[in-house]
């Protein structure tokens, strides 16, 4: 299918079924595969982690079927869960850290190898986007905290005062009470939105967006706007990102080890596995924590792994998409 074809039958598809219209919010009981299904190829596609990427694919999927190209796909895509206020693990809805301030880490790469972060950033809705003007309007690539946020202001973004929602509030007071600084598995104290897209002419673009670990130290950085670590973008292979415990993920530079594993010839599935086992072996305490891994090459074969049961993805590859339970190496 050329591009013009594909762009008239989705949008045709899209006006059918309202796929692209109403976006569903973090996840609206989509229908669960069990298991990674034999990856097909096919292009485009869009893949994001956990259930907030059903809508996130939906939204990048809308952007390619109205001409739009990989890299707005990827920006708008992660947006809507930017903006969605009851997610507690992305944008300014979400868990703050330890003193009760919500800090924001992102990353954009494509396929060139232009790639724009920012981290620790306060007071911005569309991290993503800020991260964006970085690779597009500076000749950095990472600007961190208030430098990054002044930066922000004189683009034209608003930036905003710290203000946690009721939940996050309501959480924050509970979790004053204890104390307790532990990632939990799959109980949601992190969840990032990483997402991949190669458009119908092969484009690829990646997106990766949070607000990292709840209760963190006060200036504390993931690995999301860490190029090679929360995401890395390369044409030539293929591309991937990472959520869960960021700082295992940066020890070991995960989406890079999968790309390269790719360039090496491996499947984005066992270029996947390779990355969670080097996180294993260097982390004697691997059964404590959680780490989520996608990769796609550049045919549009994916993979996807998690260290543990519980990490889901959305796939959004031949009109269709869906919610995935990822493989895991434990079992
Ligand atoms: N990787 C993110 C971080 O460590 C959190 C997550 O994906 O769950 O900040």
């Amino acid at each position: 299918m050329d591009r013009k074809t594909f762009i008239k039958t989705t949008a045709m598809a899209a006006a059918l079924t309202g796929v692209g219209g109403k976006l569903s919010a973090q996840g609206e009981d989509p229908k669960v595969v069990k298991n990674n299904p034999k990856s097909k190829s096919g292009l485009p596609i869009v893949i994001s982690t956990w259930n907030h990427g059903i809508a996130a694919n939906e939204a990048a999927w809308k952007v390619l079927s109205e001409g739009g190209n990989a890299l707005d796909a990827a920006e708008r895509g992660v947006w809507i869960v930017e903006a969605d206020p009851n997610n507690t693990s992305v944008g300014l809805g979400g868990f703050p850290d330890r003193d009760g301030i919500v800090t924001l880490d992102a990353s954009i790469m494509v396929d060139g190898g232009q790639a724009g972060s920012v981290a620790f950033v306060q007071g911005i809705e569309h991290p993503i986007s800020l991260a964006r003007a970085v690779m597009e309007k500076t000749p950095h690539v990472m600007m961190v905290g208030e430098g990054a946020e002044l930066f922000a202001e004189s683009i034209g973004m608003k930036r905003l005062k710290n203000k946690l929602t009721p939940t996050t509030e309501k959480a924050w007071q509970e979790w004053l009470k204890e104390k307790n600084y532990k990632p939990i598995i799959n109980i949601e104290n992190h969840d990032t939105i990483g997402l991949l897209v190669i458009d119908q002419d092969g484009a690829m673009a990646g997106a990766c967006t949070t607000s990292g670990l709840a209760w963190k130290m006060h200036g504390r950085v993931g690995d999301s706007p860490i190029i090679g670590a929360g995401l890395f973008v390369d044409g030539d292979v293929g591309a991937a990102t990472c959520t869960g415990l960021g700082e295992t993920v940066l020890r070991t530079l995960a989406s890079h080890v999968a790309v390269e594993e790719m360039r090496r010839g491996a499947t984005p599935q066992s270029a996947c596995e390779e990355a969670i086992t080097r996180i294993v072996k260097k982390h004697p305490n691997f059964k404590d924590f959680q780490v989520g891994i996608l990769a796609v090459n550049k045919n549009g074969e994916h993979g996807a792994y998690g260290l543990h049961k519980g990490f889901n993805y959305a796939l959004y590859q031949d009109k269709k998409n869906e919610l995935i339970d990822a493989d895991s190496y434990v079992k």
